[in-house]
């Protein structure tokens, strides 16, 4: 069973439809909520803690549904905002030991998981201080620990490299995977870098014209778009002919301008590709396996 699906979720501000019937199916791992800035994503997060309720259609997490199942779906889970709202005057470990406690846990041991999360965090020694007096690093690290610390099932992390340097970035990212697999949790990621979705996630909800543009297993994304790349030598007739050619011997392609695009890229199509060309004696420039990278499969369904 999925963790959280969404079918047809529409959420309206006023006169403005910020979602226009999104559907979702996260599973565990990591996964990515990527959208442009303004697409949609807090809004979407905010839905799914049930602290505001859809318009239209349904969302289910964790078997609940979030209009009515808010508490509970919330000691379940972690959540770390997008925007630097941490106190300044307060120490980390007094901040994260009083989030424990509001997602159930009893002083004692919310102190505890406190300074756990901020060690796992690598915080241990700045546990203690202040946090206006911290790094922007180090503030997103504190986001992290309070959304951990009282062992929750999925955690959603709302832009937690914002205002990290790359350098941070590939540590936070890094950090957040090692926190995922040790500790069997999963995650929601969001973020509007194809980038770093790419590099860490198992799975991505693409959301755009508040709809899902493309969602799915990054790797079962990338088979599904597995081709073979053919660039001919030759007038726009000729490559016209030859996917003619490829279509009666059921390899069908499309093409654009001078390249081919075949379906599929296994050993049987590179060779039907290859004898195709050969017996046609055509004048091949390149001939190759096409690996679609996110960036592309957004472009591809963005038409
Ligand atoms: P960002 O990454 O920039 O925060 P986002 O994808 O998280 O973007 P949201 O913050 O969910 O997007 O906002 C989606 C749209 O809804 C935006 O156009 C935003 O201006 C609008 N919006 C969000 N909250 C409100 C609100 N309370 N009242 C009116 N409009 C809102």
């Amino acid at each position: 069973m999925p963790l959280i699906t969404g079918r047809g979720i529409v959420k309206r501000y006023g006169s403005f439809t910020a979602l226009d019937g999104v559907d979702l199916d996260i599973d565990h791992g990591i996964t990515g909520l990527l959208g442009a800035n303004g697409a949609g994503k807090t809004t979407l997060l905010g839905m799914i803690l049930g602290l505001h309720p859809v318009d239209e259609g349904t969302i289910e997490v964790l078997g609940h549904d979030p209009r009515t199942a808010g508490p509970e779906i919330r000691t379940r889970l972690g959540y770390a905002p997008e925007h630097h709202t941490l106190p300044p005057d307060v120490a980390a470990v007094d901040f994260v030991t009083h989030v424990a406690e509001l997602h159930g846990l009893p002083g004692p041991e919310a102190a505890t998981r406190s300074s756990d999360a901020l060690w796992l965090v690598g915080l241990a020694e700045e546990r203690f201080r202040p946090m206006g007096t911290m790094s922007t690093g180090q503030r997103q690290r504190v986001k992290l620990a309070q959304a951990i610390a009282h062992d929750p099932r999925l955690i959603m992390l709302d832009e937690p490299t914002d205002g990290l340097d790359p350098v941070q970035r590939d540590e936070m990212l890094r950090l957040i995977r090692s926190v995922s697999e040790r500790y069997q949790i999963d995650v929601v990621l969001s973020s509007h870098l194809l980038g770093e979705v790419e590099q860490i996630c198992d799975g991505v909800v693409i959301i755009g014209d508040g709809r899902t543009l493309v969602q799915g297993r990054l790797d079962e994304l990338r088979a599904g778009s597995a081709g073979v790349m053919v660039e001919l030598d030759e007038p726009v007739e000729v490559v016209e002919a030859l996917a003619r050619r490829l279509e009666t011997v059921g390899v069908p392609s499309t093409n654009d301008g001078r390249t081919l695009v075949v379906s599929g890229d296994d050993e049987l199509v590179f060779d039907r590709v290859r004898d195709e060309v050969a017996a046609a004696g055509l004048a091949v420039h390149r001939l190759h396996r096409r690996r679609l990278s996110l960036e592309d499969l957004f472009l591809d369904r963005l038409g």
